[in-house]
């Protein structure tokens, strides 16, 4: 049951934006931050506008690093009813698969977003796997129906067989590629028709005939995916009867959040078609933090667990999911508050790290500005500054509270590792200073330094992983160094590999970091050659992705 202090949380949807690079994530956040009112310009992405790309290196690559958690407001267009939107920034490449994991662990919901004219691309099957293991519900918003090569098709073929998900059609493209004209909304049976590529002129109308068998028969199809997971219209469809928009919505969403059920849209971002109804199937399908399993936390010194559900006015209890140096305020540490209320000025207890530690002031993060508040109810994601010691996935609860460590995020091992040394040998000091602060900010980099040779080592996630942060020491700790040649850290973990043809080859070995099986490539018959499939980096592995076990 929802108590009044719980109320506002029906309202509120954390989710995240999961794609391969490319796939247009940054383009359609973007668009959900500017219908959502929070940013007054449509930035083009690798134009240096993008307002959730603002790191410079991010801009210079057009990747994003950092997983900022964003809060803006949606009106659904239905109901007219305002929601809490926070959009939890997902990086799209391999070498950041940490970031995806803690994004994973702190978001409710999911958007996959794919390339239309791509289908379903090896980073996109990676972050659906996470998804997967993390029980994320989720959206698939198959974008770039405007491009050339576009096929709503190809992307439904796609999730059911390189996903193994059955898709729910919940929108039918009019027109693909340059024709691309408007969607239809298959539930609702309205048809949008944009008029122009601002997203400015939008006529509604009912279903053009030319459309209406295909959209008739997709229905039919989505009614009786909604009645295996829904008793109402189970007994409706059973007596022949069409369940109401409202009640095929509630048993969509029941699909949806219990992962049964995974709504597809389309649209094209880049030319402002799509965006609105996506918001609104946000609010329509993806979970509320009341609608997802209470996150559980483990005694200190016990095996006894406690489950904390989204109250307000119950226990503290918080997961720091991202700490960034900011060039104006310092240390920030991006939190999500599971239960309780966190009070800026008020004392925390660090249950990883075994601290009390003083939260100095609160900040909710908007598309174009920040706001300092001074508390941060269940529910909420926001950034905390003065904390001293929490690090990625550290437990914050209340001072003098029964101490529990929170379900936390999972830290892979580095897989790459090379010798970095300043150019100018005066320079050392300076450098092991700049290696330590970034390494404090993301565990997967760690630093090392051999006692007897004197020699200074990094590793990480990868070559680019690498590379960035060197480029980070230069930029932002005036430290230009030399790097040596990647050693292998940890050797190639695949969880499948398949020959040629798809034919599944085979895989051995135990289960490494991440729950990955790790196996041995090697084509069944001598010479006939093989494809790996989820094989992290390593230097000497084509580097497709991770993936969890299969
Ligand atoms: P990300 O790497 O997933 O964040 O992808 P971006 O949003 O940076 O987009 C990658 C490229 O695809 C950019 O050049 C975008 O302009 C382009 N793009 C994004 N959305 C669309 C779309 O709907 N249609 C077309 N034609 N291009 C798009």
């Amino acid at each position: 049951m929802t108590t009044k202090a719980q109320s506002y949380l029906t309202h509120f949807r954390n989710i995240g934006i999961a794609a391969h690079i490319d796939a247009g994530k940054t383009t359609t956040t973007e668009r959900i931050l500017y219908y959502t009112g929070r940013t007054h310009n449509i930035g083009e992405v690798h134009d240096g506008a993008a307002t959730m790309d603002w790191m410079e290196q991010e801009r210079e690559r057009g990747i994003t690093i950092t997983a900022a958690a964003t809060t803006a407001k949606w009106k659904h267009s239905g109901s007219g009813e305002e929601y809490t939107v926070n959009i939890i920034d997902t990086p799209g490449h391999v070498d950041f698969t940490i970031e995806v994991e803690r994004s994973m662990r702190v978001l409710d919901g999911a958007v996959a977003v794919f390339d239309s004219s791509q289908g379903v691309e090896p980073q996109s099957e990676t972050v659906w796997r996470q998804a997967d293991r993390y029980g994320v519900p989720r959206i698939a918003f198959s974008n770039k129906m405007d491009k050339t090569g576009a096929s709503f098709e190809l992307v439904l073929g796609d999730i059911r067989e390189r996903l193994g998900a059955i898709p729910a059609p919940i929108q039918y493209p009019m027109g693909q590629e340059s024709d691309f004209k408007g969607i239809i909304d298959i539930v609702r049976q309205r048809a949008h028709t944009y008029t122009n590529d601002l997203g400015t002129d939008i006529q509604e109308s009912d279903v053009p005939a030319e459309y209406a068998d295909k959209v008739a028969e997709m229905r039919a199809q989505l009614i009786e995916a909604a009645a295996e997971v829904d008793e109402d219209v189970m007994m409706k469809f059973l007596e022949g009867e069409e369940p109401t928009v409202e009640e095929l919505v509630a048993a969509i969403r029941k699909g949806t959040i219990e992962k049964r059920i995974f709504p597809v849209l389309c649209g094209s971002a880049l030319k402002n078609k799509g965006v609105q109804l996506l918001l609104d199937a946000v609010v329509d399908y993806l979970p509320s933090p009341l609608e997802v399993p209470a996150i559980k936390g483990t005694l200190e010194d016990s095996e006894e667990t406690r489950e904390f559900p989204a109250d307000p006015e119950g226990k503290l209890a918080a997961l720091a999911f991202k700490i960034m140096a900011d060039p104006y305020v310092g240390r920030l540490t991006f939190v999500r508050i599971y239960s309780g209320t966190l009070q800026s000025g008020s004392y925390v207890y660090n249950a990883t790290k075994e601290k009390r530690d003083r939260v100095g002031r609160l900040l909710r993060m908007h598309a174009n500005s920040r706001e300092e508040v001074t508390e941060l109810k269940a529910g909420e994601l926001g950034a905390v500054i003065g904390l001293k010691d929490a690090g990625t996935g550290n437990t914050l609860i209340g001072d003098g509270d029964e101490r529990v460590l929170l379900e936390s995020i999972d830290v892979p091992e580095p897989v790459i590792k090379l010798a970095i040394e300043p150019k100018t040998k005066a320079d050392q000091e300076k450098m092991g200073i700049g290696l330590q602060k970034l390494a404090e900010e993301d565990p997967t980099f760690r630093v090392e330094s051999d006692q007897e040779s004197g020699q200074t080592t990094i590793s990480g996630m990868g070559e680019l992983h690498l590379e960035i942060l060197v480029d980070r020491l230069k930029r932002e700790y005036k430290v230009d160094a030399n790097v040596g040649a990647p050693q292998v850290a940890y050797r190639e973990t695949i969880t499948r590999a398949v020959d040629v043809e798809g034919k599944f080859v085979r895989q051995s070995g135990g289960r490494g970091q991440f729950g990955h099986v790790k196996i041995k490539a090697e084509p069944l018959e001598p010479g006939a050659g093989f494809v790996f499939e989820n094989a992290v980096v390593g230097g000497t592995v084509p580097r497709e992705f991770v993936g969890p076990a299969q």
